[in-house]
């Protein structure tokens, strides 16, 4: 910040979940550099991410003009196999077009296929890479305008199965206890999640707070950084969690240190917990996930006796066929321990993308309208027809990867989706198998891309929408904390680019619907006011007025003088009867198990230095200075078996692709898997992952499938 500056506006990192609050210096509407502020979930710190990861918005290959297929080009899948990003000439396959021809042509094309094939030929992903406003808008266009509930984002690929989970169990799918409350903790418990790479300032308390003689326990089939400031690591066996997890329950049941007196105020279904748990003595369990029954009595002991235990868990969790059984068992572990509902304990989710939980809360999900309010539920649906003035179905729609199966379905299905409007997400990189869907993608008949960057989701596009990077407008996000947030606009964005939210309004009245939100910050308050009446309590007393003086107020927030609640579930549960429902969970084995022929475990995941797909981070250039090309993990034992040395080319190839990639020893990777993060699109590990889903969450199993792996 010692560059002289026209300006420095007050803002939110756009990456990770963490919800950093930062402030952009800004010289002739460029973006020059970040600034820490001091927010209550980063106090002034930024991870590489958030203090270099700027420059993707002055980027040269940000669209700039709409686009609109030329006739005649057809939509190549297969293209996206050898497609390289930065230097692929899109000419040959879309003219520029007026946003007047672009708009009508994107609503028209919808409408013609829902006035043709009826209202569920239409699905719309939105973005958890977008504002709250964002969301809300988006969802209200497929519901009020598409005239069904096929709506839905990334959370389906995140922590849809945790959600389900927690939702079924304590009756709200947000965090129990914020991040920095780790400091109240004797033992913090992280399973399945790197939180060093992908919520660095979240790992940094958690770090300080060992430092003054909190526990942490790292359990993870791949020990990361954070194993350096555990006091236990537990490296247990890929997919073996529901084993591993059921075996501290039976050792804090077994050994009488359940808190019987919060179990009998405050859970239901105790008896068949207890039950269930019998046949998981940790001697039973020790040979099937790895770790010595020794160990897992001594840290069930710990979380059980810990005046505070917070367990923080990531996609490692989810991310499985069994995704929802293993949020079962961590919500089993607090409850049987009464860690829960106190300071430095409880349930921690850690969000992914920075407005995941709050395009969740807004309404971006197929089965429920606005603050989880069921559509099937007959009092909701009558309210939101009332609120919204229209007629809405009562069904749930189809999520992300439903969808996908649902384009490639034969005509003759009813159900078949047709056509798709896609708001800043990726999914022909982020999908499971990704042959699969980019051949769904482009099997639409019509497909309307709204991005900044030309994805390979937009290469399959009819109509491509230029829109606006987070600097380049006013809305607020909602962190892993719970905390919604205010970013305010920092620069304008490139050539004829529009506001997301002026583009969904205009698609909106193309279609028949009359909006009309003006006034402050270009109709941003007007939609945020509209929402919080749609959220009800939740953050009825969070105006967009109050934002603007405080920027980051907590939810579950009531009134104008309410400070928010940083802890939950201090008396009650937010289910039904108050209580915790406690849900036993047994083994179930991955979908794709490893064989002679396949013989490796492919884990994907992400790194500190890129985001997701990478189309912004691989644009920034200090962040693409620092990693430049994709690698794949094993550990030193697997590399010297194979033959292998680091920076040797590999293939890794499953049942549905392969790519070609460079190796990287890291000895935490566990032996007879390879790790490979899904940012790069010259080796898109999604190629190779498995659609297989859990059932309750339908979240694919990103985190298991089976690799073949060869020299060259
Ligand atoms: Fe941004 Fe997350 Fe890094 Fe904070 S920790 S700066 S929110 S990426």
């Amino acid at each position: 910040g010692s560059q002289i500056v026209d300006k420095k506006v007050d803002s939110v990192c756009p990456f990770c979940g963490v919800g950093c609050l930062l402030t952009y210096n800004v010289k002739d509407n460029v973006i020059v550099s970040v600034d820490g502020r001091d927010g209550p979930a980063n106090h002034s710190r930024l991870c590489v991410k958030g203090r270099f990861g700027f420059d993707y918005a002055a980027n040269p290959q940000r669209l700039t003009v709409p686009l609109v297929r030329k006739a005649g080009v057809p939509k190549d899948p297969e293209a996206l196999n050898h497609l390289n990003r930065d230097t692929a000439d899109w000419s040959d396959v879309f003219r520029e077009a007026t946003w007047e021809e672009a708009l009508a042509l994107s609503a028209g094309g919808l409408q013609n296929l829902r006035d043709t094939y009826g209202k569920k030929a239409l699905a719309g992903f939105g973005s958890a890479k977008g504002s709250n406003e964002e969301a809300y808008l988006f969802q209200k266009l497929v519901r009020t305008g598409f005239g069904s509930n096929n709506v839905d984002h990334c959370t389906r690929l995140c922590h849809a199965s945790s959600v389900a989970a927690l939702l079924e169990g304590v009756g709200s799918g947000a965090v129990s206890n914020q991040v920095n409350d780790v400091e109240h903790s004797d033992l913090i418990f992280v399973i399945g999640s790197n939180p060093t790479s992908n919520h660095p300032v979240a790992a940094t308390w958690m770090k300080n707070a060992a430092k003054k003689g909190a526990k942490i326990v790292l359990a993870d089939p791949r020990i990361t950084d954070i194993g350096k400031h555990a006091w236990r690591t537990l490296q247990f066996k890929a997919d073996t969690d529901v084993a591993m997890l059921n075996a501290l329950i039976h050792v804090v049941i077994e050994e009488g240190l359940a808190d019987q007196d919060f179990i009998a105020k405050r859970a239901s279904n105790y008896e068949a917990l207890k039950d269930n748990v019998k046949g998981y003595s940790p001697e039973a369990m020790e040979p099937i996930c790895g770790i010595p029954a020794q160990t897992l009595r001594e840290v069930a002991r710990e979380f059980a006796k810990a005046k505070g235990a917070m367990i923080l868990w990531g996609m490692g969790i989810s991310q499985h066929v069994h995704g929802t059984d293993n949020a079962r068992c961590l919500i089993a572990l607090v409850t049987v321990t009464g860690q829960i509902g106190k300071p430095g304990s409880g349930l921690h989710p850690l969000r992914g993308q920075n407005n995941v939980q709050g395009a969740s809360d807004a309404g971006l999900i197929p089965m429920m309208y606005p603050n989880y309010q069921r559509v099937t539920n007959k009092a909701a649906h009558d309210w939101f027809e009332n609120f919204w003035g229209m007629p809405l179905d009562n069904q749930p729609g189809y999520t992300v990867v439903e969808i996908m199966h649902k384009a490639l379905v034969d005509d003759s299905d009813p159900h078949k989706v047709h056509g798709m409007y896609i708001m800043g997400e990726n999914p022909a990189m982020s999908d499971p198998d990704l042959n699969h869907a980019r051949h769904a993608l482009a099997s639409m008949k019509h497909l309307v891309v709204q991005d900044i960057f030309m994805t390979e989701t937009a290469w399959l596009a009819d109509v491509v929408l230029p829109a606006t990077a987070w600097p380049e407008k006013d809305g607020t996000v909602s962190n892993t904390d719970r905390m919604v947030q205010l970013g305010k606009k920092a620069i304008d964005p490139p050539g004829q680019a529009k506001p997301d939210l002026w583009i969904l309004q205009q698609i909106a009245k193309r279609m028949g619907l009359n909006w009309n939100y003006q006034g402050e910050s270009d109709g941003v308050a007007a939609v945020y006011e509209e929402m919080r009446q749609a959220m009800h309590a939740a953050i009825s007393g969070i105006t967009w007025e109050r934002l603007q003086r405080e920027s980051s107020v907590t939810y579950p927030c009531l009134s104008a003088d309410d400070p928010g609640s940083p802890t939950v579930f201090i008396d009650n549960f937010a289910t039904d009867d108050g209580r915790v429902h406690l849900v036993p969970a047994d083994i179930i084995p991955a979908n794709e198990r490893p064989d002679a022929e396949f013989p490796f475990v492919l884990i994907t995941g992400r790194q500190l230095e890129h985001w997701h797909t990478g189309s912004m981070t691989r644009r920034a250039t200090v962040l693409d200075a620092i990693e430049p090309m994709a690698t794949a993990s094993m550990c030193g034992d697997d590399l010297q078996a194979l033959g292998l040395h680091p920076g040797d080319v590999i293939t890794v190839e499953s049942r549905r692709g392969k790519v070609a990639i460079h190796v990287r020893r890291d000895d935490g990777t566990p032996k007879g898997a390879v790790f490979i993060p899904f940012a790069y699109y010259e080796a898109a590990a999604n190629l190779m992952t498995n659609a297989a889903l859990d059932p309750f969450g339908k979240i694919p199993e990103f985190k298991y499938c089976a690799v073949a792996i060869r020299r060259g």
